[in-house]
Parts: structure tokens; C-alpha cells; sequence
């Protein structure tokens, strides 16, 4: 069985197959093909100095529970931290000042109405418009909407542009008229629906799941969970649980060639040997799968290209604590795009995580480029640096050199889940589903967060594994 691309997803599916079939007497060998040196894909750790650098993701969602399940299964239980709450709160930037994000605002729906009328984040124009969301006659059909145009629909163009988009964008590094609401945050038209106002349907949940935490013994982590040495523990260990020489790492797939019926497929090498394989699973981005198969079946390569991804870079940089004016009493600030700055958003990683810088200074990541400034990722290294620390310095108060800065940069990693995805996809699985025991996953399809790409590489295994049940499977290799 070959997987290709050693990121969550391939690791975790990787782990689904070898794990399955360990319980069964067929032999069963897996092979997971990851082009760069390292496993981990959009998921990697560096340390230095006393700093746990994250270049990409730095955290999972906890309410979806694939991750979590997964992180436990691997036992990892006891290196599972939360967020330090002393300060948690988020920031967004008005007028080049950062303003704490009104409490109780989630995504796009208030739970709380003080709050949000006394922010200075809108205007009192921009408030009124938001509370006639309380009033306004709910959407007649069902059909897609873009994010943009159902926040400027439903609380006015000012709550979009101040607080949904800067948001939202952080989450998806999307342009919000693009992003199809029903492939991303399907839960926002579903409180219209049943409540007729985002507001009300807001309100009512935050009273429901305060009885329920007030009945419940208390969630463990929070609503976003790492991990004490960093995020790479995750896929370092889905490789120590594999058996070993699973992992060939420096091994990009060139291309993969269909077999005649009954015999095993043929994944040729940039560099080697080819091999030869009883089922596939692609894990690589839409855009790569869509190279290794246009050989065979260059309609559903159209397909796969037909999902845009954007380039982001993470700059981390390290200052001392006394280099920062801003007192950093929060999780970092998002951008609002009508702000005209540089960069999409900031997080201050050692004021969210415990240990991730030694004591006396602090880690940030600074995000740059996304779908709506693509330019900016294309800047040389010295550019990015000069620009980010002219941002931190013009919005953090940040004086003197960095002890260091970082980039990490992710071309084409980040699917946009733009309006037609959910039918894409749809449609992608259709035509895939035609050639036996070749499988795609990845965050291209049925969620970007972390717990989305370890169900989908557990599920992809599952498939697999159904469809090698069947008599006319080749041998497995
Ligand atoms: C900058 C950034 C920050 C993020 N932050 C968060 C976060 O904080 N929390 C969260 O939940 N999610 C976050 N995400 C999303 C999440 O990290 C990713 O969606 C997830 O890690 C993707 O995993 P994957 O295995 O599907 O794809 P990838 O990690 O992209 O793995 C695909 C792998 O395929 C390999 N490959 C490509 N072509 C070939 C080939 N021809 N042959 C062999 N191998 C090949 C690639 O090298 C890569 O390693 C972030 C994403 C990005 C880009």
C-alpha cells in the first residue's frame, strides 16, 4: 500500500492501515512516499535557543475530536496543553491601534450585546445595522452564499469589513467574497435558519452551553490544544507508530500509472525505482495530486486544479519582553484588510502557550500574504523582515533588532473553499471513485483544521481497506 505525502493526513492514514490491519493475519506493507526531508507537511516545529518556533499550524481545534481521540490513542495524553487563559483575548486593529475584539464575539455572532455597542470597533452606525440582523426577514432559499455577501446581508458592510473579514480571513487566509459559506462555517446559515438572527441564535447558545458547563465537570484543554514540546510531537509520533522504514522521506512521486484490471498500481519516482503498489492514497494538495494522475485521468486532474489555493509566510520573530511597549495582554491581533497595512494577522505564541520562550522575552508569528495580498508573499527574505518589523513596530511599539526572525513559507498549501466547493468535491469523488483502491485526501476536500485532516486520512484507510476486502484485489505490496 503506498501513501502519498507525509503530512497529517498521509501520517494518519498511514497509521489507519497499519493499525486496521494489524489485527488481520494478511501481511500487509505500507509506504509512504514525502517529497521533503521532513514529515509533518504544513505541521513543523523548530527549537532554538529555549524557542519552540512553530512554521505552521500552532494549535487544533478541541470540539472536533479527531485530533484529540488520535493524540490520546498515540499517548500523548499527558504532553496535551491548553491555552494560558490570564490572556485570552484577541485584538483587532482599528486606525493602527489594537482593540480588544468585543467578549462574547464569536466568528461573526455576538453572545453578548453590551459588549459589542460599547466597543470602539464600529461606529454607532455600524452598530445599529448589526442589530437590525434581530429584525431582518430570514433567507428565503437555500442556495450558497459567499461570506461576504451574508454578513453585509445580515449586520451591514461595516461589521464585515471591521470584524468578519479580518477574522474569518485569519482562519481560511481567504477573500471573504469568495469563500462559500456552506463549505466553511455552514453553522452561521444554519442560526438563520432556525432562529431568523445570528444575534438571537448567538444568545441562546451561550445560555444553553453555560448550563451545560455549569453541569459539566469542565472541558480539560479548552477550545484549542498543543502540545508541550510543540505541534511536530503529533506527526513524530504517528511515524514512531509505524513500523520501521514505513517513511521514505527526499521521495517525490513523479507519477502514478494506472494497472490493466487485477494488477497493482505503478508509483514511478523522481528519483528511483518505481513501485509497485495493491492501493494508493494521494495526500499531496489538489494541485500536486492533480499532476500525479493527469497521465490517466486528465479529466479529474481539471477537477483537482479547480480548487485555488493561497500562499501564506509565518515570520517568527524574537524580541526581549523590554523591546515591546504593548503590555501583549492577549493571543495577538487580526488585520482588517481596510486597514491598508502589510500583514494578515499576529499571534503572540508565548503569551498563548506556556514554555514556548525563556523567560524575559517573547515569541511572535506575523502572517503575510494570503488570498487577498498574494503580492507580498513573492517578496525576497530581506523585504518580508524589513516590512514585518517596520509593522510590529509601528503597531506593537517594538524597538531595536529582533534576538531573531524566521520565515516559514507555504506556497500553495491553503485550499480555499470558494462558492461551488461542496460541489466540486462532490464531483471529485464522483469520477475518483472510478478507479479501485486509489483514494484522495487531504485538506483540499472536507475541512483545513487539524482534526479534519486526521479523520480524513483515518477515513481514506478505512475506504482502502473495504476496497481491498474485494476478491479481485492484486496482491498487496
Ligand atoms: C500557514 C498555515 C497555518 C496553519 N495553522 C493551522 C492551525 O493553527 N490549526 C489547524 O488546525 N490548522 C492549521 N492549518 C491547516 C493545517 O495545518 C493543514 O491543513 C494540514 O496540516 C494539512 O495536512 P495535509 O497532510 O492534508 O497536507 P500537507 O501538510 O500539505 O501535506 C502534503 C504533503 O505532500 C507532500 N507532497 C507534495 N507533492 C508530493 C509528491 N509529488 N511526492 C511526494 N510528496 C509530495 C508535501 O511535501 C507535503 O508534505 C494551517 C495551515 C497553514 C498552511
Amino acid at each position: 500500500m503506498v501513501v502519498v505525502g507525509g503530512g497529517l493526513t498521509g501520517l494518519s492514514a498511514a497509521y489507519g492501515l497499519v493499525s486496521r490491519v494489524s489485527t488481520s493475519r494478511r501481511p500487509l506493507e505500507v509506504i509512504v512516499l514525502e517529497s521533503r526531508e521532513k514529515i509533518g507537511g504544513a505541521v513543523w516545529t523548530d527549537r532554538r535557543d529555549g524557542f519552540t518556533i512553530e512554521g505552521g499550524a500552532d494549535s487544533f481545534i478541541t470540539n472536533k475530536p479527531w485530533a484529540l481521540d488520535l493524540a490520546h490513542q498515540l499517548g500523548l495524553g499527558d504532553q496535551l496543553i491548553g491555552t494560558d487563559d490570564r490572556n485570552r483575548r484577541s485584538f483587532v486593529v482599528r486606525g493602527g491601534r489594537l482593540l480588544p475584539v468585543p467578549d462574547g464575539f464569536v466568528l461573526m455572532a455576538p453572545s453578548r450585546i453590551l459588549p459589542l455597542l460599547t466597543s470602539p470597533i464600529l461606529s454607532i452606525r455600524g452598530k445599529l445595522r448589526m442589530m437590525m440582523d434581530l429584525i431582518l426577514p430570514r433567507k428565503s432559499d437555500d442556495a450558497d452564499e459567499s461570506l461576504a455577501a451574508f454578513v453585509r446581508r445580515r449586520l451591514g458592510r461595516e461589521a464585515l469589513d471591521r470584524l468578519v473579514q479580518p477574522l474569518v480571513g485569519g482562519i481560511y487566509t481567504a477573500n471573504p467574497a469568495e469563500l462559500s459559506l456552506k463549505a466553511t462555517l455552514p453553522q452561521f446559515p444554519a442560526m438563520e435558519r432556525e432562529h431568523g438572527s445570528l444575534i438571537l441564535a448567538a444568545l441562546r447558545q451561550s445560555r444553553k452551553s453555560k448550563a451545560i458547563d455549569r453541569d459539566a465537570s469542565g472541558a480539560r484543554y479548552g477550545l484549542f490544544a498543543s502540545f508541550a514540546d510543540g505541534m511536530d510531537t503529533l506527526p513524530r509520533a504517528l511515524a514512531a507508530a509505524l513500523p520501521p522504514r514505513t517513511i521514505r522521506t527526499n521521495t517525490a512521486v513523479r507519477r502514478i500509472i494506472r494497472p490493466d484490471a487485477g494488477k497493482p498500481w505503478r508509483i514511478e519516482l523522481l528519483d528511483g525505482p518505481p513501485i509497485e503498489a495493491g492501493g494508493v492514497i494521494l495526500t499531496t494538495e489538489a494541485h500536486a495530486s492533480a499532476r500525479l494522475i493527469d497521465g490517466f485521468d486528465p479529466e479529474l486532474a481539471l477537477q483537482l486544479r479547480s480548487i485555488p489555493y493561497a500562499s501564506s509566510a509565518i515570520v517568527t520573530a524574537a524580541f526581549r519582553r523590554d523591546q515591546i511597549q504593548h503590555p501583549l495582554n492577549g493571543f495577538g491581533a487580526v488585520v482588517p484588510i481596510i486597514e491598508g497595512r502589510s500583514i494578515l494577522a499576529m499571534s503572540f505564541l508565548s503569551v498563548k502557550f506556556p514554555r514556548r520562550a525563556p523567560d524575559g522575552s517573547v515569541l511572535m508569528r506575523v502572517f503575510v500574504g494570503g488570498a487577498t495580498q498574494p503580492a507580498l508573499f513573492d517578496l525576497e527574505d530581506d523585504e518580508l523582515r524589513t516590512l514585518v518589523k517596520g509593522e510590529l513596530a509601528g503597531l506593537l511599539g517594538v524597538t531595536g533588532e529582533p534576538l531573531f526572525l524566521e520565515i516559514a513559507r507555504h506556497s500553495r498549501a491553503m485550499p480555499q473553499y470558494t462558492l461551488g466547493h461542496l460541489e466540486r468535491v462532490d464531483s471529485i469523488r464522483q469520477r475518483a471513485s472510478k478507479h479501485s483502491r486509489l483514494v484522495l485526501a487531504g485538506n483540499a476536500f472536507g475541512g483545513v483544521g487539524i482534526p479534519d485532516c486526521v479523520r480524513s486520512g483515518l477515513d481514506a484507510a478505512g475506504t482502502l481497506l473495504v476496497a481491498l476486502a474485494d476478491p479481485a484485489a492484486p496482491a498487496a505490496a
